[in-house]
């Protein structure tokens, strides 16, 4: 017997996998310039020149042993301190390094909080679509429940009266990720402060803390100089979950942090939870050498331009043929309403025409699909006249 639940997750590809290995196999048949990819958001441009120096420097000017070896199953201890001290200075929070807990990437601080936090089948975690599909998995893996609530369809901010019609005295966190995968949207400070007003209002009605848990990978990955809200400074019941794969280019280096309010309720409880939940998951010690490596590179990111002149090029693009797009203000991702009902149907269709698109069912909103334009400027010019030819076919 082994675990069926597991054994699911593992032979069963997700979408974006599935779609991306196809493009592996149609790029072998018809070479790698006929296929326009647009499933998978791996970044598309180089982590920047400080990640290279920090490397090099590391390697040849500190003691390999020390470099090479374990740090504290927390993080190093001086890594942290410089990463609440760079946080302090660019929000005006008072995050002690105490609170801080180095993980392997978003996906792990997610895993971590999650398990640290659940205690019961009934625990429910609010989270608003489209989602990042991997919440369910992570949610149900920490043992809780996962609670999508739609947002406004016509800009896919948060709708306010179905969020607090969702909160329940089980509700135990709720997950945002703002700047957003896969919409683009950018939650507004409007939004967000009375999300968070509801949350502290029910968390008083309820007698328990609700928290918030902020997934951040694309914190600085926004255009036109658009606001992303510090969301400690807004809620006292604030985890964030921070990875720099996307702001640094380092996604397969895995290598992010957990930041605890200093606000939070039961602060020191909940961080020795987390610990634990490092603990059990065998999450301890994120890699030794790139936490060094990012703690030089602090308030640097990669050369991310390239995204905002791929967003106007394609956004415009793609309106003026006639697709509805949600205008995205960050992240690399544009969400375009599918022309007809089924957005599978739509996106073997635009296979066709070598277009690989994801469609949004599992993001919790079937009828969208996913483009993420991380990609080089020359495939989407080369992929522009076969999302016409696409739209065309359904005029
Ligand atoms: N959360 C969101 C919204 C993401 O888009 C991703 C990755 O694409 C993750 C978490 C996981 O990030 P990481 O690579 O840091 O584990």
């Amino acid at each position: 017997m082994i675990n069926e639940t597991m054994y699911g997750l593992g032979s069963r590809r997700s979408v974006i996998r599935e779609i991306f290995e196809y493009g592996n196999r149609r790029r072998a048949e018809i070479g790698a310039d006929k296929v326009f990819d647009f499933s998978l958001g791996n970044p598309s441009v180089p982590a920047p020149r400080e990640v290279e120096e920090a490397i090099l420097d590391l390697v040849k000017n500190s003691d390999p042993i020390a470099l090479h070896g374990y740090t504290s199953a927390q993080g190093d201890a001086g890594v942290r301190r410089a990463i609440a001290a760079d946080l302090n200075a660019r929000y005006a929070t008072n995050i002690s390094p105490d609170s801080i807990y180095m993980t392997c990437g978003a996906a792990a601080s997610l895993c971590i909080i999650l398990k640290a936090l659940n205690a019961s089948s009934a625990d429910e975690y609010i989270t608003f679509t489209p989602f990042f599909p991997e919440y369910r998995v992570f949610v149900e893996a920490a043992g809780g429940r996962l609670v999508p609530v739609a947002s406004d369809p016509a800009d896919f901010q948060i709708d306010l009266e179905a969020f607090e019609k969702a909160i329940t005295p089980n509700t135990k966190a709720v997950i945002v990720n703002s700047p957003n995968n896969p919409s683009g949207v950018v939650f507004t400070p409007e939004k967000l402060k009375a999300a968070c007003a509801l949350m502290e209002k029910k968390s008083k009605e309820y007698g328990h803390p609700i928290y918030l848990i902020s997934d951040e990978p694309y914190r600085e990955l926004v255009y036109d100089g658009k606001e992303v809200p510090f969301l400690v400074n807004y809620y006292d019941n604030t985890v964030i979950c921070y990875s720099f794969s996307k702001s640094l280019s380092l996604p397969g280096e895995r290598i992010g942090y957990i930041a605890l309010s200093n606000k939070l309720e039961d602060e020191r409880r909940v961080y020795a939870a987390v610990c634990g939940a490092g603990r059990a998951l065998g999450y301890v010690c994120a890699p030794s050498m790139m936490q060094r490596v990012v703690v030089k590179c602090l308030g640097k990111t990669a050369d991310t331009s390239v995204y905002k002149t791929n967003r106007d090029l394609l956004y415009n693009a793609l309106t003026a043929y006639g697709y509805t797009c949600i205008y995205p203000d960050g992240a690399f991702y544009l969400f375009v309403k599918s022309p007809e009902a089924d957005a599978n149907a739509f996106c073997l269709k635009a296979r066709e025409q070598e277009l690989l698109l994801v469609p949004a069912d599992d993001f919790g909103t079937p009828g969208f699909v996913r483009i993420a334009y991380c990609v080089s400027t020359e495939q989407i010019q080369n992929a522009l006249p076969a999302f016409q030819k696409l739209m065309e076919s359904y005029q």
